[in-house]
Formats: C-alpha cells, structure tokens, sequence
C-alpha cells in the first residue's frame, strides 16, 4: 500500500440525537482500512452568529447526508488524514461563507471530528493525546448542570441552566461520586416537595421541578448539597443563564423571575446573587449583543468566572473584540458553533494565550459520542460542561474522562481552575 493514510472515502449517514431527532454522522476511511466517526450535535438555545445547520424541511439532515457523500468524499478523497488542518481547511473553502451555510456546519464538523478520530486511530494514539500531545497533564472540572430550565425544560425558571461545581476534590472520580450523591438528594428533595412527577428530567439530565424563581433553584441547590454532607468547600454554583432567550428585543428589556429588568437592575441583580451564594461561575448572563455588560459585571463580580458562549460563539472574531476590553474571564468552547476542529482549537488557543478560562462544551442534543471529553484534555480546558450525571448522552462524557484519569494517571484540576 503505497499511501496508507490518505482517505479512501467518507461516508454520510442520519442518526438519532438525544432529544430524539435526526443528526449527521461521518465515516472517514483510510487506504488501510482505519476508520473514524464524527457525529453533529445540536443546540436549542442557539446564537445567531454560530455556524448554520444544515436541515430540511421535515427536520431530516438527507440534504447534508448527500452533501457529504458526493462533495465533500470527491474533495477529500486522496488527503493524507494526519493532516487536520489541510482537511479543515479545505472544509472552510468548500464551503466559502462566514456561517457555513452552503454545505452546513454538520457538515464540516460531523467531517473535521470523524477524520480527526481516523487520524488518531491510524497513528495509534488515544485521541486525547492526539490533540494535545505530551502537554496533556490535567482532567478538567466538571460543570453540572443539575436543574434545568429556559428552552431546556417546560417550568418557567428563566435561567437555563443550574450547576453544581465540584472542585474541592483530589480525584475526578471522586468530583462526579460526590455529584451523583448531590444528584440524588435533589432528587428526593423535589419528590419530597413537588411529587414524583417531577423528577423527570430536562434536555441535559437535569431536574425540572415547578419553580419559578431564580434563588428558589439556588436555595434547592444549597440545600441539596448541604443535606449530602457537603459544604462550599467542597462545592461551588453555577449558572448559565442564556439570557438572550428572555431578552426582549424590542424593549430592550430582560423578562426574568416575573419582573421586567433593564440591564442596569438585572447587573445589581446577579451581584445580589452572588454575594448570597457560593457563585463561582455565570455564562452569558447578558444577551449574545451586549459585550459591554459583560465587561462591566465581570468587573463588579471579579471573583466569578463570568463567561461567554453564544457572545463569542467559539469564533475567533468575536473572542478578539472582548479581550480588547476584558469582556470575560471564561469562554464557551463549542465545536460545532464554529464548524471545524482546527477552528475550535485555534479559538481556545487564543483565549488560553490571553489567561482566560476555557470551558469545553457539549451542546443540548448530543450523542453518545465522548468527543467533547477527549477535547476538553487534548485541549487541557479548565472546565468542561457537560450536563447532570444522568442520561447515556451525558454519562458517556463523564465515564470517558473516569476511564482517562484512571488508566493514564492524570491530575484532577480542582481547586486550581478558579486559581
Ligand atoms: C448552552 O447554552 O450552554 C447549551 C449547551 O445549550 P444549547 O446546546 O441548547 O445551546
Ligand atoms: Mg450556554
């Protein structure tokens, strides 16, 4: 075999997401026979400036399965699979638009992903060495998002996300036990108070119960960790509050805990909160527009990791403009928000190189694909978000960093993340 990993092929198909619809997976395969998988994940709380979806009317990705089987396999055919960011970057061409609209951001990144997984393979290497070679010393710390609400839950809490942060641990292993105990305890809590009905769960595992106001969820939060033995020590908060779905846009105005707050008020509001709770950690807590809010609450809550996801929506371009005027402490890092791994390595590098605080992502529909885990060490994230310690899609992220913290003798971040 004169070229044994050039790609002999790629091949598209649909499969089935975790919110039950359909996505894209991608086949890449080597002249010698190796080959890798890629699978698109989804958002719900989408911005409007991440890479578009490619989807049909009737909600099918058969257009991005056709597009992958005749363009993109002709393109690629013949590339050496070693090479990321020729692969990438004939990707970014193909397509040729700023959002990758034309061939779809499933396209490139179900594509960049599956080949990536080939080229680990072929070299055999586990994929998180793969991305971040003989660098790769620590396990990120787990952001749980444990009660869910926004577009991820049908109650009528506002913030998207309630997280629990398990960073005063020697072990990851240990971080996600004591989790699954906090997991537990809030369970019985809300069966306690609300009915079992309620201890359904939301998009990303987490709990829904009929709560309406923020600090209702945080008091349930406190409880749940106190009652299972724990303190601030060993736990901090969370939010992601992915405000640009309860911005109005026309007035100006956030519509949040039944009262109408402009961002002045909702600024004090946050503040309030954490001066209340253990808060170390607050993403997107203004709409995706308004990086100057975003500036000024990090300056008046400088001890949190304020962070920005659909803000930056892992783009390069964006992420220049908030360090300009230290928008944030932390950013999103959303594979498919961009479109390509080369793209999303080149975006945490840049927030890395400027001291800011890395956050590796899974999106709302995910697959049971443990991709995100493998990035979050390749790439030697301080955080990696996830979702609750429930539901196969999640458990399969958090049981692949278990599996390399155990086998490769790596540190658990801890309590250095928030140093
Ligand atoms: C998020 O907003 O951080 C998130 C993971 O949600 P989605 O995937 O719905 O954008
Ligand atoms: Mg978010």
């Amino acid at each position: 075999m004169e070229k044994p990993f050039a790609i002999r092929r790629v091949k598209g198909f649909q499969i089935v997401n975790s919110r039950g619809n359909p996505t894209l997976r991608v086949q890449v395969v080597t002249e010698s026979g190796v080959s890798g998988f890629g699978d698109a994940p989804e958002g719900a709380s989408k911005s409007d400036k991440e890479a578009v979806e490619l989807r049909d009317k009737d909600y099918s990705v058969r257009t991005a399965v056709d597009i992958v089987n005749s363009i993109v396999n002709e393109t690629l055919r013949g590339f050496d699979v070693r090479n990321q960011v020729a692969i990438d970057e004939t990707l970014v061409k193909l397509d040729g638009t700023e959002n990758k609209s034309r061939i779809g951001g499933n396209v490139t990144i179900a594509t960049s992903i599956a080949a990536l997984h080939a080229g680990a393979k072929a070299t055999e290497q586990e994929l998180f060495r793969y991305i971040g070679g003989s660098r790769v010393r620590h396990i990120p710390v787990p952001l749980l998002n444990v009660i869910n609400g926004g577009k991820h839950a049908g109650n009528e809490l506002k913030i998207q996300e309630f997280i629990i942060i398990p960073y005063g641990f020697s072990r990851f292993a240990d971080a996600i036990e004591a989790s699954t105990r906090v997991y537990r305890t809030l369970k019985s809590l809300i069966a306690e108070r609300y009915g079992k009905l309620y201890t359904a769960v939301g998009d990303e595992g987490g709990f829904s119960p009929p709560l309406r106001r923020t600090r209702d969820a945080l008091d349930l939060l406190m409880e749940a960790i106190r009652r299972s033995g724990y303190t601030d020590q060993e736990f901090k908060l969370g939010l992601d509050a992915a405000s640009s779905e309860f911005y109005n846009e026309n007035k100006g105005v956030y519509e949040i805990d039944g009262e109408v707050m402009d961002k002045g008020k909702l600024l004090e509001f946050y503040v309030q909160l954490a001066n209340e709770y253990p808060l170390g950690y607050l993403e997107d807590p203004f709409q995706e527009n308004d990086m100057t809010s975003f500036a000024e609450i990090q300056r008046a809550i400088p001890n949190v990791i304020v962070t920005g996801d659909d803000l930056y929506s892992t783009n390069p371009k964006y992420l220049r403009e908030g360090i300009k005027i230290n928008a944030t402490k932390g950013v999103i890092v959303k594979p498919n928000q961009i479109g390509t791994v080369t793209e999303t390595i080149e975006f945490a590098e840049i927030a890395k190189s400027h001291a800011i605080k890395t956050v590796v992502s899974h999106r709302s529909g995910e697959t049971e694909s443990a991709f995100v885990a493998d990035l979050s060490v390749g790439l030697q994230s301080d955080f990696i978000k996830t979702g609750a310690p429930a539901r196969g899609e999640r458990t399969a992220k958090y049981n692949r960093l278990i599996e390399i913290e155990e086998l490769y003798e790596l540190r658990f971040l801890g309590r250095q993340a928030f140093s």
